[in-house]
């Protein structure tokens, strides 16, 4: 008989973890020390070589429990189970989406790399790519979603420094426009550019979409980040990031972790745990509810327009059907008006949260032209589309009557005033 695979979601509560360590406890314990008792010094010795690179691991043997900053069993076992979700080899936890991203930069580009990024991205991203790298001498470039591969090429053939491109990183899709980025054509180009001395590496920031809707892995990409703050979590109560990709190049993250000391706590690791027991019932349902509102916003008279994955039409709905399995629980759309109905829709709702971030179990909008995106320059914002009356919402889990109650009653509210002011 064939074994039976199980899906990720009935391993999220076992998976990597036996009771027999902690008396029979269901749960994975909060592994809550810095520390770890080594049973000789020759294991102690055989534990350092293993984790400073001095030998290479034996066949069976896993690098022992050393010190919480190099390995704690909370942060081990949610990177077994993340593992999953992508068929990843390997996971690196790390204490913010930002220092996932931050550490994926500085190990894999050095002085005088080239970085080939897609726009838009994340804003902290933006600011680290911009501000920091520049720092330490290395040059970027910038794409745009609707670029062809043939324009990318083009690009970086006229910058002259093609030679030297490391790596290819990029937002699919980009925030908060949902705008799809062909994630296969960026590992062409980054094929393209590599040699036997160089592989130029492709980074995908899938914070939007995973870990369930959208595999990076499976489509060329060596490295897929996020923000676990956002899905993953998917409460609001935590921050936290994480990388994964080959065992080689995540052992690699893990010894700059080591050395950056960006590991997420056992605590940390712990919540995320408990939130991937409900990852896919979670995202379902906000995906679910996320349809049934962006029909609604799109049939109403005081919309323009619904940035909703599941309305792409033309090349971009061939790439979504290629690369992406759900249309996610991101939308945006644009309000009649501008600024001012804008607000006055946000200021009206009463069970949707005014708060930035996403992917939790409330449902939150913002404002991105004046919030997430308030550091964008005035040309740039427009090229994006992040115009005044674009509105950004991230869909809980909530009663699909309540949302779109509450949506409907804002939606009322902000034009009857607005009629009365026009009088
Ligand atoms: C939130 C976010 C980040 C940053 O993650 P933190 O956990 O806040 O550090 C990066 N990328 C995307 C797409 C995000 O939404």
């Amino acid at each position: 008989m064939i074994p039976h695979k199980y899906s990720p979601e009935s391993l999220m509560m076992s998976h990597g973890y036996s009771p027999e360590w902690s008396e029979g406890a269901i749960k994975c314990p909060i592994f809550q020390t810095s520390t770890f008792v080594f049973k000789s010094a020759e294991e102690g010795k055989a534990f350092f070589e293993v984790a400073y690179g001095i030998r290479e691991k034996e066949e069976k043997e896993e690098l022992g429990l050393i010190y919480s900053r190099i390995n704690n069993p909370d942060l081990e076992i949610l990177e077994n189970r993340l593992c999953l979700w992508d068929e990843a080899e390997d996971c690196a936890v790390f204490e913010s989406g930002m220092s996932a991203i931050s550490t994926v930069f500085l190990e894999f580009l050095k002085p005088g790399d080239v970085l080939l990024y897609s726009n838009p991205v994340y804003g902290g991203t933006d600011h680290f790519i911009k501000e920091i790298l520049d720092k330490f001498g290395i040059e970027t470039i910038g794409f745009y979603p609707n670029d062809s591969k043939e324009d990318i090429i083009n690009t970086i053939e006229e910058s002259g420094k093609a030679d030297r491109l490391a790596m290819v990183y990029l937002e699919s899709p980009a925030n908060p426009t949902n705008d799809l980025i062909d994630i296969k054509m960026c590992s062409e180009i980054a094929q393209k550019y590599s040699t036997n001395e160089k592989q130029t590496l492709v980074a995908v920031d899938n914070t939007y979409m995973g870990p369930l809707w959208q595999h990076p892995l499976q489509h060329g990409a060596d490295l897929v980040v996020y923000s676990a703050t956002k899905y993953i979590g998917g409460h609001s109560d935590v921050i936290a990031g994480a990388c994964l990709g080959s065992k080689e190049l995540i052992s690699r993250m893990k010894t700059m972790r080591t050395f950056m000391g960006n590991m997420a706590g056992p605590w940390t690791g712990w919540l995320l745990m408990r939130s991937l027991e409900t990852l896919k019932v979670r995202m379902d349902k906000q995906a679910q509810n996320a349809a049934e509102v962006a029909r609604f916003l799109n049939n109403h008279v005081n919309i323009n327009k619904v940035h909703y994955l599941g309305f792409l039409e033309g090349e971009k709905r061939a790439v979504f059907a290629k690369q992406c399995e759900a249309a996610g629980a991101m939308l945006s759309f644009e309000i009649k008006g501008g600024e001012k109905e804008a607000f006055k829709f946000i200021n009206n709702l009463k069970l949707v949260k005014l708060a930035v971030s996403l992917g939790s179990t409330e449902s939150l909008i913002q404002h991105p032209a004046t919030m997430t995106h308030a550091g964008v320059s005035a040309e740039e914002k427009e090229k994006l589309g992040i115009s005044p009356s674009l509105i950004r919402l991230s869909v809980g889990v909530e009663n699909i009557q309540d949302l779109i109650h509450d949506i409907e009653r804002s939606l009322k509210e902000t034009t009857i005033e607005e009629k009365i002011a026009n009088y």
